[in-house]
């Protein structure tokens, strides 16, 4: 059994799996691995007890996958310069999920780094953190012209590259901003006015939907409930 086990690891080495784990989160994924990074063969160790091999895709993996120039859907003739995959630590336990990017954004290639993503600078700041130990993306990867509104088919589209970037960092807390974001990761209709204020389970996450700092921009008066909702992120990192 135990040479079984050694033949079965090389084998699974010489296909460039790069690990094992015990970790039963490992054997419940929430999708299913992308093309080229399926699951293994569950293998049983001297103890009994079930391991699974995994081959765990990287950002940059996904990034590759996406492309320079994705053509999936209709935004890539609609104005978009490039393409906005996300930034921040591969290692976060906290991530932001924003909307889609705007003409700063679509400009630098990194998302929030306009107007609302400097208040968003401010709010990671204020509970301590950096833009570098967080992880920011957007549901939508590319711009939409004159910064409308992503339409139902590009967002079925991009929000599995969304996915497996949370898949990827397994964050501790994600905070979805604004309506278009916690509707997205939510799968519901609901305003984001009736979504705050409470904390959800999301892909082995904290999910906390809160107020999008374009919103507080024009609505400095709910800066306080976004104040709220930091507070409980914050603990929620530290339990
Ligand atoms: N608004 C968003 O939702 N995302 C960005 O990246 C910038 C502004």
């Amino acid at each position: 059994m135990r040479d079984q086990l050694i033949e079965h690891l090389k084998f699974a080495a010489e296909l460039g799996v790069t690990g094992i784990s015990k970790d039963p989160a490992w054997r419940t994924r929430l999708q299913e691995p992308p093309a080229g990074h399926e699951t293994g063969p569950a293998v049983e160790p001297a103890a009994g007890e079930p391991v699974t091999f995994f081959t765990r895709e990287t950002l940059p993996d996904i990034k590759a996958d996406i492309g320079d120039d994705c053509r999936r859907c209709k935004l890539h003739k609609l104005g978009r310069k490039q393409i906005v995959f996300g930034v921040g630590s591969p290692d976060a336990d906290l991530m932001f999920v924003g909307e889609a990017p705007g003409a700063d954004e679509d400009e630098q290639g990194i998302p929030f780094v306009g107007r609302a993503g400097q208040l968003l600078t401010k709010i990671i700041e204020a509970i301590g953190l950096t833009r570098d130990d967080v992880y920011i993306a957007n549901v939508i990867k590319c711009r939409p012209p004159q910064n409308r509104n992503p339409e139902q088919d590009e967002v079925d589209t991009c929000e599995p590259f969304l996915f497996r970037q949370i898949d990827t960092i397994k964050p501790k807390v994600i905070v979805a901003l604004g309506t278009f974001a916690a509707r997205a990761l939510m799968r519901t209709l609901d305003p984001i006015s009736r979504l705050r204020g409470r904390v959800y389970d999301y892909r082995g996450a904290k999910l906390i939907p809160t107020f999008h700092p374009a919103y507080l921009l024009r609505n400095p008066s709910s800066k306080r409930e976004v104040w709220e909702d930091m507070k409980v992120v914050r603990k929620l990192m530290q339990s």
